[in-house]
């Protein structure tokens, strides 16, 4: 049996019940960079919809909802704009040896599951074929919620954030994470320290 609650109203902009607004904390923060995030529709509704987040405290970002892309050039041929996915593999360039590209890079970001990433790519096959870029080795998550497959998981806004780092260094793109941490720290609290030590892993170092 489904036992439906009655929804709590919420922040039309940043999705979060209206006592959690984090509107407070979603900075506007220029990049030379352009980032386009591409989420799955079943992370809409995940609790830590950090991809809205990225797409609320970047000037230059774009949020598309789909699993499929219609007309997917109109959003992957920016002009003065090289398109690339920020995707792990063998195939993947570091992106710190982007730094002196002439060329601002468009970031392509899926967000979801790494199952469900894999899909999208696999949907869109012009975005598949696109340059793969990966985070240098060695960022931990702050993500101390639920057990990752590996420390390396990273939530979409962290890797957002540490891969505009390594593109644009000169910039302190940590603002961007004010909101993640509040998120964190929220449901840190709602659960009680006790349990939350008792059953999650602490990735934070
Ligand atoms: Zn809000």
């Amino acid at each position: 049996m489904i036992v439906e609650t009655k929804t709590r109203q919420r922040c039309e902009r940043c999705t979060r019940p209206l006592a959690h607004c984090l509107c407070s904390l979603i900075v506007n923060l220029p990049s030379r960079t352009r980032v386009l995030l591409i989420q799955h529709p079943d992370e809409v509704k995940h609790a830590l919809n950090t991809a809205r987040l990225v797409a609320l405290g970047l000037q230059n970002a774009q949020l598309v909802v789909a699993e499929t892309i219609e007309n997917i050039e109109r959003y992957i041929q920016q002009p003065g704009y090289r398109a690339c996915v920020l995707f792990p593999g063998e195939q993947a360039q570091e992106l710190s040896s982007y730094q002196d590209n002439q060329q601002p890079l468009l970031l392509i970001v899926p967000d979801g599951t790494w199952r469900k990433a894999r899909k999208i790519l696999h949907c869109n096959p012009l975005l598949a074929a696109l340059p793969r870029v990966a985070l240098t080795p060695g960022f931990s998550s702050r993500y101390r919620l639920r057990k990752a497959p590996d420390a390396q998981a990273l939530a979409t806004i962290e890797a957002v954030t540490y891969a505009l780092t390594a593109l644009e260094p000169e910039v302190d793109f940590s603002p961007l994470l004010r909101p993640f941490d509040a998120l964190i720290e929220g449901q840190i609290a709602a659960m009680g320290t006790e349990v939350y030590q008792r059953n999650h892993v602490d990735l934070k170092r």
